[in-house]
């Protein structure tokens, strides 16, 4: 009869969205043992990024920045913070004693779609325009007999390559950004020329990529600190290199202490990544095949789009979707903090899955089982992200010694039965994608337990701060400033 038929057409959808999933399960595992490679690899790319120029997938890029602040700097300095999606501006006044950071007010703004892919000036018009906005409101009523020009540190969350602690040239585009005749040229002369085209008197103190500021400020807060993580539209890391293991640049470094290296590790790859079809399809159709790998199985602007690929494919190959909806083939449609929403969704009856798949997708009406199966998908995809990304760290601390494999000079404390030594290890770590969706940040923490084992891992801190990328700009604006006392 017509149910049995329709009952037997309904099962045999079911076994292939099960297998499908079955599929995506396999296709993101992560044991630790692939994991343990996926360290071992980053620590083998950070070596070879810093042998030689273009010697690996991870640039290791030079910062300049050679000094973290101390927290004796002393005044009042701007930030502004040119991110994935949003634009910040703060003005942060400095007490000239630790953790005395007076005032900081900001003001953040999204920024236009448009803008990202149109030209530098008038990107830099538009930021430039927040800046003087914010700095008349700031200042407005109060009594300031500025004699010097205001200093500000720039937050430029790209690759750069740098040609001072306040100069660099944009190497490429990444996340949703595409303006092309900004590549190439120099990011605070881009700024430079804006603030002088709307009248306002500043100068670009510092220039450095959200990861150095939130090394900075992670310092400045804890002296342990020595790596910084962003986990948000895009992800990336830096860390506090000694200058001798920077061979590619060995004479031009006067320093004998160190530097911090922006090692842009969304671009790292290995073969030890698990990759599935559906990174492949994301790639494929991306602004920037074959770049930002690591970033595209990591970061906020990816994670929820690898969701609807799957999703469109369970659609496409069975009707428990209902009619393929028309939503499912907008690319980025779902932002990973709707998936986040689903994901973490505890409500009896998964209302809020239901609610996102018929609000964003257009899909109306899925049974609970579906249901289910849509947070099954988030919590796969989310959970590759989070351990990739521990792993990703644990590379960094393979590399500097810090991972407890190796003895460490000048530890203070035993560590287990091996009698080796280990000194507290903090990694800053920023982004809403580590702040805001929970199950990221518990995975990865899990990963990082996993890896290195329950001996080493009280000794590895992440530590969240919080507007790091900006504030820690303006501190390092200070301690590079000559009126400041850093
Ligand atoms: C950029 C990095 C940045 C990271 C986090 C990446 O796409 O290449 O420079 O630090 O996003 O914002
Ligand atoms: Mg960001």
């Amino acid at each position: 009869s017509m149910m049995v038929e329709r009952s037997v057409r309904r099962r045999r959808a079911w076994r292939r969205v099960v297998r499908l999933l079955e599929e995506l399960e396999e296709g993101c595992a992560t044991p630790v043992g692939r994991l343990r490679q996926v360290v071992d690899a980053m620590a083998v790319e950070m070596h070879a990024g810093l042998a030689s120029e273009g010697g690996s997938k991870l640039k290791m890029l030079l910062t300049y920045v050679h000094k973290l602040p101390t927290g004796k700097e002393r005044g009042t300095y701007y930030a502004l913070h040119l991110g994935g999606t949003n634009s910040r501006v703060l003005r942060v006044q400095l007490g000239g004693q630790r953790s005395t950071i007076i005032g900081r007010d900001l003001d953040r703004q999204p920024i236009p779609q448009n803008l990202m892919t149109s030209t530098s000036e008038e990107l830099f018009d538009f930021v430039a325009t927040l800046l003087k906005d914010f700095v008349e409101r700031e200042e407005k009523g109060s009594i300031t007999t500025q004699q010097e020009s205001r200093e500000l540190g720039f937050t430029f969350s790209f690759p750069v390559k740098q040609t001072s602690s306040s100069s660099g040239n944009l190497i490429k585009w990444t996340k949703g950004f595409s303006v092309e005749d900004m590549v190439g040229r120099d990011v605070s002369e881009c700024l430079q020329q804006a603030i002088s085209r709307k009248g306002l008197d500043m100068r670009v103190a510092v220039l450095v990529n959200d990861t150095v500021g939130t090394l900075a400020l992670g310092h400045y807060d804890d002296e342990d600190t020595v790596a910084a993580v962003i986990f948000g539209t895009g992800t990336n890391a830096c860390y506090l290199e000694r200058a001798d293991a920077i061979i590619k640049c060995q004479g031009l470094l006067t320093t004998s202490g160190g530097m911090v290296v922006n090692m842009e590790w969304g671009n790292f790859w290995s073969s030890h990544l698990p990759r599935t079809s559906y990174d492949i399809d994301l790639d494929a159709d991306s602004p920037n095949p074959n770049d930002q790998g690591f970033e595209k199985m990591i970061s906020g602007m990816y994670l929820g789009d690898i969701v609807r690929r799957v999703i469109l494919q369970m659609s496409q190959e069975s009707d428990v979707f209902g009619p393929v909806s028309s939503k499912l083939h907008v690319p980025f449609i779902l932002r990973t903090h709707l998936m986040a929403a689903m994901h973490e969704d505890d409500s009896p009856n998964l209302t809020e899955v239901a609610r996102v798949l018929k609000d964003t997708l257009e899909i109306p009406d899925v049974p609970f089982s579906v249901r289910r199966l849509v947070v099954n998908i988030c919590d796969v995809v989310t959970r590759r992200a989070a351990r990739l990304a521990a792993a990703g760290i644990v590379g960094i601390l393979k590399k500097i010694g810090r991972d407890g494999s190796g003895g460490i000079a000048g530890g203070k404390t035993k560590v287990g039965s091996k009698n080796k030594m280990m000194r507290r290890t903090v990694v800053a770590v920023e982004g809403g994608l580590y702040t805001d969706y929970t199950m990221f940040r518990e995975y990865l923490n899990e990963a990082m337990e996993e890896i290195l084992g329950e001996d080493v891992a009280p000794y590895v801190v992440i530590k969240m701060t919080k507007d790091g990328s900006g504030i820690g700009a303006a501190l390092l604006a200070a301690s590079h400033s000559a009126s400041s006392t850093g």
